[in-house]
């Protein structure tokens, strides 16, 4: 039973890949195609590549993404643990996204509660952090707040990602977090995500031996919260 249902998961996997690397092919060779039969005047030509450009980095992204979680599920291979300071690497990764959400108009702030240093995978754990700083960032919408938040508890290190964005629906709670899901599928895509980020994260995440909370109400917020142990 375990196998079968290891295939059926493998085919829908395959299943799901191809589909969402066949929508931005596609999209790139329509641009192509009207280009080549409709443009005459350059300025014409440059909008086309540049539209055909972003379809590539799409793909680009996605390819990437799909190479991270085969990496990250590949259990062989040992996490390459050196000692991390939580609130470095959270800013690191919250300065990274600043630019997008100053064009939203969001409060992004962190808050960390003295040094936290822990035993993890360093490209493995900011992975996880940026997906989720970049959900609540693109989720949230126009002028909203953005937290992040390291803190100790018992023997545990916990980063806590809080926005005052859209929320997630109690029935969706669970599914967000599996691969290809999104909740609405016509928005996100326009922002580019596959629905990859949450699986990503989820399983960076638990590689350390931790887990992934979430919080949510709908229209009021989300609460994404990275629990490790920091024992190691
Ligand atoms: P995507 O690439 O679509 O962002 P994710 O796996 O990162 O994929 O997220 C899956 C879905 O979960 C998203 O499409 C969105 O509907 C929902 N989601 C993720 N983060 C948030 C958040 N902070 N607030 C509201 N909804 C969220």
């Amino acid at each position: 039973q375990r196998l079968e249902n290891s295939f059926a998961e493998l085919r829908r996997f395959a299943a799901d890949a191809s589909h969402e690397l066949r929508t931005p092919l596609t999209a790139l060779r329509a641009e192509g195609e009207v280009a080549l039969n409709n443009a005459r005047e350059p300025e014409q030509f440059r909008q086309s590549i540049g539209a055909m450009l972003e379809e590539a980095q799409r793909l680009q992204d996605l390819v990437d993404s799909l190479l991270t979680l085969a990496r990250a599920e590949a259990d062989q291979q040992p996490l390459n643990r050196v000692p991390v300071e939580l609130g470095t690497l959270t800013g690191e990764v919250v300065e990274s996204l600043r630019i997008l959400a100053d064009e939203k108009q969001q409060y992004l702030t962190v808050e960390t509660d003295g040094d936290i240093t822990l035993a993890a995978d360093a490209t493995l754990l900011r992975h996880a952090l940026l997906n989720l700083v970049h959900n609540a960032i693109c989720y949230t919408p126009d002028g909203g707040r953005i937290t992040v938040r390291c803190s100790r508890r018992d023997r545990e290190a916990v980063i806590e990602v809080a926005d005052t964005g859209e929320g997630i629906a109690p029935e969706q709670q669970a599914k967000v977090f599996e691969r290809f899901y999104r909740v609405d599928k016509s928005r996100s895509r326009a922002e580019g995500g596959a629905g990859l980020g949450l699986a990503i994260a989820r399983l960076a995440v638990e590689r350390h031996g931790g887990w992934i909370e979430l919080e949510s109400e709908l229209g009021k917020g989300s609460l994404f919260r990275i629990v490790l142990s920091a024992s190691h």
